[in-house]
Formats: C-alpha cells, structure tokens, sequence
C-alpha cells in the first residue's frame, strides 16, 4: 500500500513541475513574441519554420535545438517568438520527433522574391548563374557547395565566344569563394569581385565573436572543412589564408553595376571598370548593398557601413546614421566606450521598428549624458573634422572623427530584374 502512496506521490510531483513548467515556458515565450510584434519585428527575413498543429505535440526540442533562440511553445505548439532572429538554417526541422515542422519563404503578408533557376544553378538568361543565398538556399554549407557546383556546370557548358574571362564571379561570400576556387581548379580565367573591402559575406557582418554552426563542407583545392561551430573572426581568418595559399585573386571594393548581353557574350560593368564574360556566375547573397548619404565627403575612409569593433573608436567622437536596431546597437556600443562622444542622427520623427531593448538601452545613454540624439534630422557634409548636420531645419557643426552609416540596404532584386532574370514570389510556400 505504501508502494503505492509513494507511486502516486511522485506521479503528481512530475505533474505538477511539468504543469510549472509549462506555464513559465508559456508566458516568457508569449512575452517575447508580443514585445517582437509591439516592435514590428515579426517577419522573418526569408526562409524560416512553420508548424503543422495537429502534428506538433509541444516538446520543445525545436526550441532547444535553435541556435539563435528564435522559437518558443506558447499553448502548447512551436511558435516564432523572435522572427528577426530566424536564419533559416533548419536545425528545428532535423530536431522535431513528429515532422510537425516546413522550412518557407516569406508570409501571407510578405512576399520573398526567389530567382528561378534550373538544377544546374543556370537563370532563364542563358549564361547567368546564381549560387548561395541570392537563390534562396541560405547557410554556409549550402552556398560553398552550390557555388562550387555551378563552376563545375560553368565548365561543362562554357562557350568558345571570345571574351577577357571564361567567368565573373560577382560576391565573395562563402558562395563566391568556393566558386572561385573551383574555376581555379578547372582552370577557368575568372575575375572575382567584391562590393566590400574583405570577403566573408553575410559572415563579415555577424556580431563580434559570434559562434557560426556549420556541418562540414568541401572547397576545390582545400579539401574537407570540417568546422562545427567556429567563431567568426576565426572562420574569415581561415578563408584568409585560404585566399593566401592558393592565390585566388580578390577585387575588394568593386561592385556590379549592371550587366548586358552584346554579341554573344556579357558585359560586366562595374564601379571600377567593365569586363567581357562568356559567363556570369551572380552569388551576391540577399542583403544588398548598403544605402549610402550621398552627401558630399561620403567617400572618405573615415565613413563606414557597419560596427566592427566598437573598441576602435575610443576617444573620438563619432556619428551613426540611421534608426534601425543595428544604428542603435551600434550608437550604444561605441558609447559605452571610454571617452567616446557620440550623436545619433536619424530623419525620421521617432524609431519605430526596433528592439525594445535597445530602446531602454538607448534612453539609458542619453540621460547618462553619453550620446545625442537629433530626431528629424540630416546629414549635409562629411569633412575631415566636423560633420553638417541639419536638425529641425538648422545646419548645424559638429566635431566627428569616424561616421557610421546604417541606412539599410538595397536589395539586389531590381538590378536582376533589369538584367532579365525572372523571379518568382513565395508568400509562405517552400
Ligand atoms: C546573423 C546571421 C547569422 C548566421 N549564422 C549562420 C550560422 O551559424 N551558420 C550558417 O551556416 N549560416 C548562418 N547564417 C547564414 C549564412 O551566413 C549565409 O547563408 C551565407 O553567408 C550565404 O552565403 P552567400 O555567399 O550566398 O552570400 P553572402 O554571404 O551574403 O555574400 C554575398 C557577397 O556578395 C557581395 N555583393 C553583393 N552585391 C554585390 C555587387 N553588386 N557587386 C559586388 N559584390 C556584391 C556582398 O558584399 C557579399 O560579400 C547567418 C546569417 C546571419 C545574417
Ligand atoms: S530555421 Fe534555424 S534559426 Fe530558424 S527557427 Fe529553425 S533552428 Fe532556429
């Protein structure tokens, strides 16, 4: 009888933690989902989990298994909670014990523009391929490998139509560095451009020290990389050096501008100059190129794109432009920095879409005296000790060492477009 009592005893026990537990998961989970949506940080980006609720039985082992703890349970099913966190790389759907989950592009409300392209990565133009990211295939893996699988269909179908290169290669991100590689190995004459001043694409701009995952993938020429998790200055380090001992030829701060079709073969024209190509091979990722000011004194190195390092900047005074939450991360960050002077400008009347976080943080700051915000303000002029900054109307001069813009990006979907490449838009289907 006692056996029984004691049974019982512990039945109810583990009831009752997996009922508290459950509520606690329930309400931090909702929590979270209602502060992405108060902030209109919702969407995700591009492909991402849906869940089927009459298979998802709410084990949360996809919520466990998200490395950038985008998923949460909330009433007992798999819910995005952080949408803007998401990358898409799936680990949720490898984890999920009852198949409940589908990888998607896009919403209902928000279309996700994917090139069409055949198996052998060739768009409808004939001659132009598109590799990695650009063709919705996100992930590090993904991309090396398709970029080093469209040389390999680059080679079988190159023509004999005079031309400076076999192929330009437009990117150098995981995708354009493995390309490049393989047009090496089938010793194509290739020319290989970079809009930035280091490769590594999408992988250059992850927060410091970020820990990329990754399964292991193959690279002409290398062999097997067999990195699992590896830190992000790590991995560019290892590309590098890649880059070193083979001898693959970067051209860093060149971008695509356009690119057309005279007598059989494509002109590349660039911000640098233009090139003859039997073929293209676009593996330009999907976060576009960053929106510049256009004012004058733009060009100047000491106007950035992006944070890297916040530690660089201590002791100057430095403008960040813009009003999303990478402007505001980064006007907070550096004004942590000891002896920094620091002005946020944006032009618009208030941030809407961004992070209550960094909104807390950032009012923080400013009371604490260690930056500015102008609201409803513009910058004029870059020079090479001040800055112009209109605010409510006034041109105003401010002392600035370093200016860091984070104004978006544009897309590269109408460039492709007006090279005649199709898309297709998917409103949540994979
Ligand atoms: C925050 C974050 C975390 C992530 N974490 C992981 C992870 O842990 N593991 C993982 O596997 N994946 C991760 N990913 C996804 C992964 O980084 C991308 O899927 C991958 O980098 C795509 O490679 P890509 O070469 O196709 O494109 P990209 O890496 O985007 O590279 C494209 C390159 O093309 C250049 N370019 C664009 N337009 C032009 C032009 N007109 N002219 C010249 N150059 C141009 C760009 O400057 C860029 O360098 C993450 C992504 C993000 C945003
Ligand atoms: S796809 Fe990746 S990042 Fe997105 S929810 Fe699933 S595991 Fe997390």
């Amino acid at each position: 009888m006692n056996y029984l009592y004691i049974y019982l005893f512990a039945i109810l026990l583990i009831m009752t933690l997996y009922v508290r537990h459950y509520r606690r998961r329930h309400a931090s989970d909702s929590a979270e989902l209602e502060q992405a949506v108060q902030s209109g940080l919702a969407e995700p980006a591009s492909l991402h989990p849906v869940v089927d609720p009459s298979r998802c039985m709410g084990s949360g082992s996809c919520a466990t298994a998200c490395p950038e703890e985008a998923l949460g349970v909330i009433n007992g099913k798999m819910a995005l909670k952080n949408a803007a966190a998401c990358i898409g790389h799936g680990a949720c759907l490898a984890a999920c014990p009852t198949e409940a989950i589908t990888l998607v592009f896009g919403t209902e409300s928000r279309g996700i523009d994917i090139p069409n392209i055949s198996p052998d990565f060739e768009t409808n133009v004939p001659g132009i391929y598109i590799a990695g990211e650009l063709g919705g295939m996100g992930l590090i893996r993904k991309a090396a490998q398709q970029g080093r699988e469209a040389m390999a269909a680059i080679r079988k179908k190159l023509g004999s139509q005079a031309a400076d290169f076999d192929v330009v290669i437009v990117g150098c991100g995981p995708a354009g560095l493995s390309a490049g590689l393989s047009a090496i190995h089938h010793k194509l004459r290739y020319k290989l451009i970079e809009q930035e001043d280091s490769l590594g694409g999408a992988v250059y701009h992850y927060p410091r020290q970020k820990i990329a995952m990754t399964a292991p993938f193959e690279l002409d020429l290398v062999g097997k990389v067999k990195f699992s998790e590896v830190q992000k200055e790590k991995l560019i380090e290892f590309w590098m050096d890649i880059v070193k001992k083979t001898g693959l030829k970067v051209s860093f701060r060149e971008r695509m501008e356009s690119i057309d079709k005279e007598n059989n073969r494509f002109v590349v024209r660039t911000s640098r100059g233009s090139y003859t190509a039997r073929t293209v091979l676009l593996t330009m990722g999907r976060r576009g190129t960053p929106r510049k000011l256009e004012v004058p004194g733009e060009e100047t190195p000491k106007v950035t794109y992006r944070l890297i390092d916040p530690a660089q900047y201590c002791g100057q005074a430095v403008l960040v432009v813009g009003g999303g939450d990478s402007a505001l991360e980064a006007a907070i960050a550096i004004s942590q920095e000891e002896g920094t002077d620091v002005t946020l400008s944006y032009r618009s009347a208030a941030f809407s879409r961004v992070k209550q976080k960094n909104r807390l943080l950032l009012e923080q700051q400013q009371k604490a005296g260690r930056l500015r915000i102008l609201l409803n303000s513009n910058v004029r002029s870059i020079d090479e000790k001040l800055v112009v900054i209109e605010h409510d109307g006034v041109p105003q001069r401010y002392r600035n060492d370093a200016v860091i813009v984070c104004a978006g990006g544009l897309l590269p979907t109408p460039l492709l477009q007006k090279i005649g490449i199709e898309f297709n838009t998917k409103f949540g289907t994979a």
